[in-house]
């Protein structure tokens, strides 16, 4: 089947994500990803900004994850986990307990991000409810936030972004509170830490848990927040009797400089999720890990058990590659590899500050955001960054980048250059 035809039946039965059917703007096709190039059907290469989501941190085709996502397909590609277990399941919960903050020692692995939000939420109502307090079942987040597509946590998405505006009575009802000043070297405002406060106390009846994006609010709007802001959410989570739930999905495995965001604050939240990235962007998976605490919470419980189990749960495939993944990261070469995205994305974007349709550029680690005075017109937007030679999925007035480790200076060059060319055009 040649590439017309192949678009021709995309056209007609692929729903793609967060697109009309039929679709608006036809997608284009891919045949072959390496390093962190995109190869085109039509023959171009495009520079990959995107990382596929956020997640393909050491790049496509690594040998180190092919060779294990083999090596694993050679043994056995999937058992059910009830009663089962297996060695690259356990390996990856030991290394995650081992990397994640201190204190975060169980880990439940989930399908997929927006799972192991539910999943999370679950525990944090579970557990409130073995100890007796099943008023304590609402959470409390940040405006401008994002934490995935199904129920739950879309109702923990931001309110007024429009993503999810049209669920508003059927989604649980949760505490909104404004989103922490932007800027990640900002001063902390104490001011907002007063707000927070006065939330927390008039909600903690019926406060489950706080539910946060540590540092980086991401597809809410890519803004980033001083550290100080979850520190004092540590405090009085405690201080009221609330558990703290970090979605580190987009932030976790070294994209904003350190491991985990939670690491700038030197917090361990009570729940911590983590996906994408996780098996370098192979494989759906993702995890929640908690605080022996809150297991041992659940496990007084009239429900005694964690009342979640998918068919795919702790998949060998996935679990391999994520271990092969960590393993990457395990040497510390991510560092340097981050400080020098930051450093590219800095320079690569500096000329952006004298565009007019420019309101903020901001960079933090391997996350560099432009922000305009009006939204980028998708299918305008995506002819540009392609005739440059990358790829970029704008949306609303943000132009971002999140690209692999492994992109060379000129990768990156390639990537701004696409990037300055949308605030100029789009
Ligand atoms: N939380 C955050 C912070 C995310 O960025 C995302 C995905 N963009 C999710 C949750 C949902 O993850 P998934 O798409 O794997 O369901």
């Amino acid at each position: 089947m040649d590439s017309a035809d192949l678009l021709a039946l995309d056209a007609q039965h692929v729903w793609h994500p967060y697109a009309p059917m039929p679709a608006k703007v036809p997608a284009l096709l891919v045949t072959e990803a390496s390093g962190v190039r995109l190869k085109l059907a039509d023959g171009r290469e495009l520079v990959d900004g995107m990382s596929s989501w956020w997640s393909a941190i050491h790049g496509y085709r690594h040998p180190v994850l092919d060779a294990a996502l083999t090596a694993q397909a050679g043994r056995m590609s999937h058992v059910m986990f009830g009663g089962l277990t297996h060695e690259p399941a356990i390996t990856l919960a030991k290394t995650l307990a081992d990397l994640s903050p201190d204190g975060l020692e169980h880990v439940f692995l989930c399908d997929s991000g927006s799972v192991s939000v539910e999943v999370a939420a679950k525990m944090c109502l579970q557990y409130q409810r073995s100890r007796g307090l099943p008023g304590k079942r609402r959470l409390l987040t940040w405006r401008g936030g994002y934490h995935g597509d199904t129920f739950t946590p879309m109702s923990v998405c931001d309110p007024d972004g429009g993503m999810h505006s049209l669920w508003r009575g059927i989604l649980p009802e949760q505490v909104f509170v404004p989103a922490p000043p932007s800027g990640f070297d900002t001063p902390p405002d104490q001011s907002y830490v007063d707000l927070l406060a006065a939330e927390i106390e008039r909600h903690e009846d019926e406060l489950a848990a706080v539910i946060v994006e540590p540092v980086v609010q991401g597809a809410g709007g890519m803004r980033f927040h001083h550290p100080a802001y979850l520190r004092a959410l540590r405090e009085l989570t405690e201080a009221h009797d609330v558990l703290l739930v970090f979605d580190e999905i987009a932030t976790g495995f070294g994209r904003t400089g350190a491991l985990f965001a939670a690491e700038h604050a030197g917090v361990t939240p009570d729940v911590m999720c983590v996906g994408k990235a996780l098996t370098g962007g192979y494989l759906s998976m993702a995890a929640a890990l908690c605080t022996p605490e809150v297991a041992a919470g659940i496990a007084r419980g009239e429900l005694p058990v964690l009342a979640h189990g998918p068919t795919f749960m702790g998949n060998p495939l996935a679990s391999a590659v994520a271990n092969a993944s960590l393993g990457l990261l395990a040497d510390g070469g991510w560092r340097t590899d981050v400080t020098r995205l930051e450093k590219g994305l800095l320079d690569g974007l500096a000329p952006a500050r004298d565009l007019p349709a420019v309101t903020d550029v901001r960079v933090l680690g391997g996350i560099g955001v432009l922000q305009l005075d009006h939204p980028v017109d998708l299918a305008v937007a995506t002819d540009v960054v392609t005739a440059h030679g990358a790829w970029l999925r704008p949306f609303r007035d943000l132009v971002y980048a999140m690209p692999p480790y492994v992109s060379t200076d000129d990768d990156l060059a390639v990537i701004t250059g696409a990037m300055l060319a949308v605030a100029e055009k789009a």
